[in-house]
């Protein structure tokens, strides 16, 4: 249920943007063509922004993917008909494989084996396209005449088409398997709104606007981007620290909160070191998440957790933890060795408590529920103590 609402989600933020920015081409007449005129500055300006932040970042993922983007805009702006036609032919066919590419590779430094790597690969692109544009070579452009399909969607090639609904089709499966679905999700938009762009050549307005589009949802994912850095814990993608102190101040008159702590963690550590009490730690915390009743759990550092029920009781608080309780030490966990493999278990135990008169803030309701929680380790562990 949590992944088809997270899917639903990051599919929608860039939809909505496309749609807004559908809406303006199909109602043109009706907006002030000062509107349009501006398109190609905004769409500038916007570029030069993302550029910067994504620069500050370290998000260079997003600066291959908006710096073709400019080219091209600059290509068909700039070169004479017969070479923007030429462009035209091999970015349909080029940007769609570019944006699977940039999606895949690794997100690392510009000046790492990756990042460096990605540069010689954009450099080589611009290369060839380059090199196509001002020696056209009859062999690739009867390739790319190649008929595949019954339909004409000119002045897309057929070629081009089927690129597209591969990575398409590619896309879509990586954002069914949740797989880096802030990405993934916003990609396939941002696809669908290049091939619009393409097709719509001869609409007035339709490309620039199809590429402003998709500079606002680069721009907006960075936003979201940067974001998930403040405020989720980068092991667990559990909300972290920052965003409980958020949240708790937004806090009704009832509610209840969990501190949760994993039994005997440090000697976990030191028995399978400290890459396993990684991977423990993410397992623990994804149980924590699907904690239902409307609770929200965070990883409140190391191996604590704490987990917030806005408008719950004391007594339907305690029920949800321990079904969480229960579930991580039902749950095994397989240590992979040289030669053999063995399942393990860990448990947590927790506190918890509910806000009452006496309670000058959420944090004194924290500083309980880390007291029934120190109860709980005392009373043997892997118990939840409610006070
Ligand atoms: P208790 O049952 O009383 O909670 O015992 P404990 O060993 O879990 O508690 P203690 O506070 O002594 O140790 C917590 C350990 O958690 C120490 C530290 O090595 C480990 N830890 C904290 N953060 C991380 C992390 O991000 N990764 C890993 N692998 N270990 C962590
Ligand atoms: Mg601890
Ligand atoms: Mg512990």
């Amino acid at each position: 249920m949590n992944q088809i609402k997270s899917i639903s989600i990051n599919l929608l933020i860039p939809f909505f943007i496309s749609l807004i920015f559908g809406i303006m081409i199909v109602y043109s007449e009706k907006i002030p063509s000062v509107l349009f005129n501006l398109a190609p500055y905004i769409f500038y300006t916007l570029v030069a922004l993302t550029l910067w932040v994504s620069w500050h970042f370290n998000r260079n993922r997003f600066i291959f993917i908006i710096l073709p983007l400019l080219f091209i805009h600059l290509g068909f702006e700039y070169l004479s008909a017969q070479k923007a036609s030429l462009l035209f032919k091999y970015i349909s066919i080029l940007y769609p494989l570019h944006i699977l590419v940039f999606l895949l590779f690794k997100e690392r430094g510009l000046f790492s084996f990756w990042g460096i790597l990605k540069i010689i690969f954009f450099i080589f692109e611009i290369s060839l396209v380059l090199y196509l544009i001002y020696n056209p070579l009859e062999l690739i452009n009867n390739y790319i005449k190649i008929k595949l399909f019954a339909i004409n969607l000119y002045p897309l090639n057929d070629l081009s088409l089927a690129i597209s609904i591969f990575t398409f089709f590619v896309i879509t499966a990586l954002v069914l398997f949740g797989k880096y679905l802030l990405y993934s999700a916003s990609f396939l938009i941002l696809l669908l709104n290049f091939e619009l762009g393409l097709y719509f050549l001869k609409t007035p307005f339709a490309t620039q606007i199809a590429f402003l589009s998709i500079t606002v949802i680069i721009f907006t994912l960075l936003i979201r981007e940067s974001y998930r850095l403040a405020f989720y814990d980068e092991l667990t993608n559990l909300p972290g620290r920052r965003a409980l102190v958020e949240d708790m101040a937004k806090l009704g008159r009832k509610y209840t909160l969990a501190m949760c702590d994993i039994d005997h963690f440090k000697k976990f550590n030191d028995t399978y070191g400290h890459d396993t009490g990684d991977e423990v730690l993410k397992m623990v915390a994804s149980k924590l998440a699907e904690v239902s009743g409307g609770g929200k759990a965070y990883r409140y550092g190391g191996e604590e957790f704490t987990i917030l029920f806005p408008s719950k009781d004391l007594e339907q608080s305690f029920m949800f933890v321990d079904v969480l309780r229960q579930n991580i030490s039902t749950a095994a966990f397989t240590v992979r060795g040289k030669k053999t493999s063995k399942k393990i278990y860990v448990n947590i135990s927790a506190g918890v408590v509910q806000n009452s008169s006496k309670d000058k803030n959420p944090f004194a309701v924290m500083k309980r529920a880390d007291n029934a929680l120190y109860k709980a380790k005392k009373a043997g562990r892997n118990i939840v103590i409610q006070a």
